[in-house]
C-alpha cells in the first residue's frame, strides 16, 4: 500500500507517494508558500486528493507530513519555525481535518530523515546522529536502533545553540549572536558571501568561488564555516557518545570537504582515542519524504 507523504521545507515542498521499499512512486514539488499557510495546505490536500483519484493502492486515510520545527507535532501546530515565521501559531491539523477526510500525522523533518538513513547505517551501528545542513541546520538521534524524539518531538533544535562566541550577527529568531544556523547553514554561507562581495551571492556560487581558489575572503569565510562545523560535530560525538554522524542536506552534497575535515578534527580532539570516528555523507535523495513512510509503521 502506498502512503501519501509531504515534506514541507523552508524553500520547497514535496508531496509524494512512497512504497514500502522507500521508493518514490510519484512526486510533485512546488515552492513553499512561505507567507500563506492556508494556501500551502490547500495545495498539499489537492495534490493528495489527486493521487487518490489517479493512482491505485494508495492508503486513502493517512497523510504523513514533515514540518520544520519547533512545532506541536501532536496537533500539527507551528510554534516558531525560523524559516517559516508567518506560520507561527497555524494549526495544520485542524485545517486538514476541516478541509479533507485525511487523518494527518506530523513529525519533525529530521526525524523522518533519520528513519530513512537508518536502513543504510544499521549494519554499521545502531547509534548515530543525523545532521542536516541546508537552508537551516537540524539534527536527529537514533539510539540503540530507536528514534529519540525528545519530550514533545522537538529533539535536536541545534540551529539556535551557540557555536561562535565572537559573532557580530544577531539571529532574528533567537536574538542571540553566533548561533549554528546563522554561522554554518546554506543561508549563512550565502549571507556572508553577499556581505563580502557587496552583491547577492547564492550558496552554490560561493562554494564555486571557494573551489576556484582565487578570492581570499571567500576562502577564509568558508574555511571558518567548515572549522565551526568540525567543532559542532566533535561536540555531538562527545555529548551523545556516538562514533557515527550521517550528514545530509544540500550543502553537504556539495564538494566541500566535510567528511575528511570533520573526521580528522574529531579524531584529533575527542578524548576517546581508540575508536574510529566516522562521517557518512548521505546519498539518499529526499530522505525526509521517504522516511515519512515509517512514521506510522503499523497503519
Ligand atoms: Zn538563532
Amino acid at each position: 500500500m502506498l502512503k501519501i507523504c509531504a515534506d514541507i521545507g523552508g524553500t520547497k515542498t514535496i508531496v509524494g507517494l512512497i512504497n514500502e521499499e522507500l521508493e518514490i512512486i510519484e512526486s510533485h514539488k512546488f515552492e513553499t508558500y512561505i507567507n500563506n499557510p492556508e494556501q500551502q495546505f490547500t495545495e498539499i490536500i489537492n495534490i493528495a486528493k489527486n493521487y487518490l483519484e489517479s493512482v491505485e493502492h494508495v492508503n486513502d486515510t493517512i497523510l504523513n507530513i514533515a514540518m520544520p520545527g519547533p512545532c506541536d507535532y501532536t496537533q500539527g501546530v507551528f510554534l516558531n519555525p525560523p524559516n517559516l515565521q508567518k506560520y507561527n501559531g497555524f494549526n495544520a491539523g485542524e485545517f486538514i481535518t476541516e478541509h479533507s477526510s485525511f487523518k494527518p500525522y506530523f513529525v519533525n523533518d529530521t526525524d523522518a530523515a533519520i528513519l530513512a538513513e537508518q536502513r543504510y547505517v544499521s549494519s554499521m551501528t545502531e547509534d548515530f546522529i543525523y545532521l542536516t545542513i541546508s537552508t537551516g541546520v537540524g539534527m536527529a538521534y537514533m539510539r540503540n536502533g530507536t528514534l529519540v524524539s525528545g519530550s514533545d518531538g522537538n529533539f535536536g533544535e541545534i540551529g539556535h545553540t551557540i557555536i561562535k562566541d565572537n559573532s557580530d550577527y544577531q539571529c532574528p529568531v533567537c536574538k542571540q549572536y553566533g548561533c549554528v544556523e546563522n554561522e554554518i547553514s546554506g543561508l549563512a554561507i550565502s549571507r556572508k558571501a553577499g556581505l563580502l562581495l557587496n552583491k547577492e551571492v547564492s550558496t552554490r556560487e560561493a562554494i564555486e568561488m571557494y573551489n576556484a581558489g582565487k578570492n581570499k575572503q571567500i576562502i577564509q569565510m568558508i574555511e571558518e564555516v567548515i572549522y565551526l562545523t568540525q567543532k559542532l560535530c566533535t561536540n555531538l560525538y562527545s555529548i551523545f557518545n556516538v562514533y557515527n554522524i550521517v550528514l545530509g542536506g544540500g550543502v553537504t552534497q556539495s564538494t566541500l570537504p566535510y567528511k575528511t575535515r570533520i573526521e580528522a578534527y574529531a579524531q584529533k580532539h575527542h578524548l576517546i582515542q581508540n575508536r574510529e570516528i566516522v562521517v557518512r555523507i548521505s546519498n539518499l535523495d529526499a530522505n525526509v519524504l521517504t522516511g515519512l513512510y515509517y512514521v506510522n509503521k503499523n497503519k
